[in-house]
């Protein structure tokens, strides 16, 4: 199908991109289009103008600042991250997520930026968002804020944006000592998306964990920590696979069946057991890389 008309607008400048969304009304930014595109083609989406930000420089690459914090352009894209050495042995769970995002295809056009602001609940970087404990950078007509990942994602495709605001970086703190993550997904053979999937990072110190962010996608309508899971973790070894096992029991504790997600590729039980069987897969392998 062919998507409704529509004009095209290529900012060269995040203040020109947030100046043409002021400009048009029913304007959208366009990133890797690997969403807002196929949305078109449907009619679900019909912006009457796009916004393309791709020939914006400064919205790729990923700098580290002295404090070891990590910021990612918005328009970087999954392939850039899945790339880049320093992601992959300091941040496991944005590595283990962005590395089996859908094919290379759209690992080579989807973005960090786009994927967050889509908020899709079989997107993967939401959960990690919330567990790597991110912010987003946003630019708009009253000037630059941060936020919170927790903040950000409000609820099915749905986030804390103005319509004439953009997403211009995403920034990771450095993780402390002793810590590691991971991200854990069953995926829909057909696309990639999660199904479920489970970000982790723990905090270890004498071999137990001290400190968990725990972080679950694809099966409730938007990307949620898991306290239950988290308070439980605390103090577990890591080498306690009993322990950890008894800990990811409680993922889909206190989550009533009608907020779980139920389609055809799985239904609410089926959801709240991956949720389980994936976590105790994520602190561990989060465990294995702050021990090892
Ligand atoms: C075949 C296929 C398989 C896929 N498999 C997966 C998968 O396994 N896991 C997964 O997570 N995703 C998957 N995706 C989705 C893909 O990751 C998209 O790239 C992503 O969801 C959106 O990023 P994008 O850069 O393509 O954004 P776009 O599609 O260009 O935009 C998406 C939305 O975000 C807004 N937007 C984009 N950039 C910004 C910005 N900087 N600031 C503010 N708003 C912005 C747009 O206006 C639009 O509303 C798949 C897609 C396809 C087509």
């Amino acid at each position: 199908m062919y998507p409704a008309k529509f004009d095209y607008y290529r900012a060269n400048s995040v203040d020109e991109a947030v100046a043409l969304l002021q400009e048009h009304e029913r304007a959208k930014l366009i990133a890797g289009g690997h969403s807002l595109l196929p949305s078109m083609k449907l009619r679900l989406a019909q912006p009457a103008a796009l916004v393309d930000l791709n020939f914006i420089a400064d919205l790729r690459g990923i700098c580290r600042g002295d404090d070891g914090e990590t910021t990612i352009g918005a328009m970087t894209t999954y392939a850039a991250v899945t790339d880049d050495a320093a992601i992959a042995t300091t941040f496991g769970a944005l590595h283990d997520a962005a590395s089996n995002i859908g094919d290379i295809q759209v690992r080579n056009r989807g973005t960090i930026g786009g994927n967050l602001a889509h908020n899709d609940p079989g997107g993967d970087l939401p959960a990690v968002a919330l567990a790597l404990d991110a912010t987003l950078h946003v630019a708009g007509r009253n000037g630059k804020r941060r936020v919170g990942a927790a903040e950000f994602l409000v609820g099915l495709f749905e986030v804390a944006l103005a319509p004439d605001e953009v997403v211009t970086s995403v920034s990771f703190p450095a993780p402390v000592v002793g810590s590691g993550s991971a991200y854990a997904k069953f995926e829909n053979p057909a696309s990639g998306y999660a199904i479920c999937g489970i970000a982790a990072y723990v905090e270890v110190s004498d071999g137990a964990i001290r400190a968990a962010r725990v972080a679950v996608n694809g099966a409730l309508d938007h990307a949620q920590r898991l306290a239950a899971v988290e308070a439980a973790l605390s103090g577990v070894g890591c080498g306690d696979e009993a322990a950890i096992k008894a800990a990811a029991s409680k993922a889909a504790d206190g989550i009533d069946e009608w907020d779980f997600m139920s389609d055809i590729h799985a239904d609410a039980d089926y959801r709240a057991h991956l949720m389980r069987v994936l976590t105790a897969k994520a602190v561990r392998n989060a465990c294995d890389r702050a021990t090892g």
